[in-house]
């Protein structure tokens, strides 16, 4: 439905979008990620038609609205955008706002469609209300109603939850996530929160400095990124350093770590590896131990920084009703489901995604009684 191939934009010398390419099929929700500057808000405004594109190609349906020399207006492509500031109308009601798109529409249909809208938004009835009358989720929800009052067939959102607090914007996510799907929208969304992007897509990718680095599920970002920038940017985790020792075999501050994955990488060659949280499970009886540095309450879990021996640190995680101190030594069970192995160009070796994820490596004897 919407196709970019090697998009490149430019403010005079200075490309800010480079080579990005993505595809996303009919009712597909995208988001892209990626620390601020990256180039996000350019990509969509290329995508909206507000701003030319110096190559490559934008199509929307398999029509091309977008490449050098050549850009379709804004106004004939069917593109709905929701931007960070919300900017309803103060003068107008709820009503008002919400068909404000609308306005070549019989008086009776805007009246249905706007009713429609509200009660999938779960405002029914508001429709005089005035927006300084609404809370700045309702106001969120009205302007997104306001967008799809057209139908559009594409819908661009560029940090829409980012005034909201924590909560409100991951609840918002997934009824947003919702609506769309019923209203079977097509959307792409830009943001800085990951769990936000987690709710609500369907395929997501992080941006630095132009790039797109990597568009798939967010599962997939998450468990195997294909670049340390991403194994960075999601999620937590440390990368740390190893060399391949024998066939299949890692040599890490873990211990030795073995994983059929590693089998096609020369001994002898140095990589960095994936930890995440939940790799590593606190175990009484491990024998490899650590000293908790510190603890962060996340919920139904705590995150708990613990430095090993050798000074290095990483992440591990346990349910919150099981409180562990800062400054206690406690044991520690590597316990991967997958190893994410990078090489020393900060990409993914290459084949290992090709690997089950459900293998568990094992550890080798020595490493137990390291
Ligand atoms: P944020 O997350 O902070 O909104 P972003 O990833 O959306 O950032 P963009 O707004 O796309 O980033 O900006 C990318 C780069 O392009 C920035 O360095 C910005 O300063 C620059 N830039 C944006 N618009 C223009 C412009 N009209 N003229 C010149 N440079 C611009």
């Amino acid at each position: 439905m919407l196709q970019l191939e090697n998009i490149q934009v430019s403010f005079g010398v200075q490309p800010i979008v480079q080579s990005v390419s993505l595809r996303l099929a009919a009712g597909e929700i995208g988001c892209l990620l990626g620390p601020s500057g990256c180039g996000k808000t350019t990509l969509l405004r290329s995508i909206a038609g507000f701003q030319a594109i110096q190559d490559g190609r934008i199509s929307i349906d398999n029509i091309e609205m977008s490449a050098a020399g050549k850009q379709i207006p804004a106004e004939q492509r069917g593109v709905g955008m929701v931007f960070q500031d919300i900017a309803l109308f103060p003068h107008l009601t709820v009503a008002e706002n919400i068909s404000f798109g609308m306005r070549k529409t019989r008086a009776s249909e805007k009246q249905q469609r706007v009713a429609e809208l509200l009660e999938r938004i779960g405002l029914p009835g508001y429709q005089k209300r005035y927006p300084h009358e609404l809370s700045g989720g309702q106001q969120q929800r009205v302007a997104l109603a306001r967008a799809l009052a057209p139908k559009p067939r594409l819908l661009l959102l560029d940090e829409p939850f980012s005034s909201l607090d924590a909560e409100l914007r991951e609840k918002l996510a997934i009824e947003v996530r919702q609506l769309l799907k019923q209203e079977q929208i097509t959307a792409l969304l830009v943001t800085h929160d990951q769990q936000e992007a987690f709710a609500m897509a369907d395929k997501a990718g992080v941006m630095y400095q132009g790039e797109l680095l990597q568009w798939e599920t967010p599962y997939q970002l998450y468990h195997t990124p294909r670049h340390q920038l991403v194994a960075d940017f999601i999620g937590h985790g440390v990368l740390l350093q190893g060399t391949i020792n024998a066939k299949g075999s890692l040599a890490s501050p873990l211990g030795m770590l073995q994983h059929q994955s590693l089998e096609h990488i020369a001994p002898g060659t140095p990589v960095s590896f994936l930890v995440r949280p939940d790799d590593i499970v606190p175990d009484a009886q491990a024998t490899l131990k650590g000293r908790i540095k510190s603890r962060g309450f996340r919920g139904a879990f705590n995150l708990y920084t613990v430095e090993l021996p050798s000074g290095i640190e990483v992440l591990t995680l346990s349910p919150s009703h099981e409180q562990l101190e800062v400054g206690a030594t406690i044991g520690l069970r590597p316990e991967f489901d997958h190893l994410v192995v990078f090489a020393s160009d900060h990409c993914e070796l290459p084949g290992l995604e090709q690997q089950p994820p459900t293998d568990k490596p094992m550890l080798l004897p020595e490493a137990q009684s390291a």
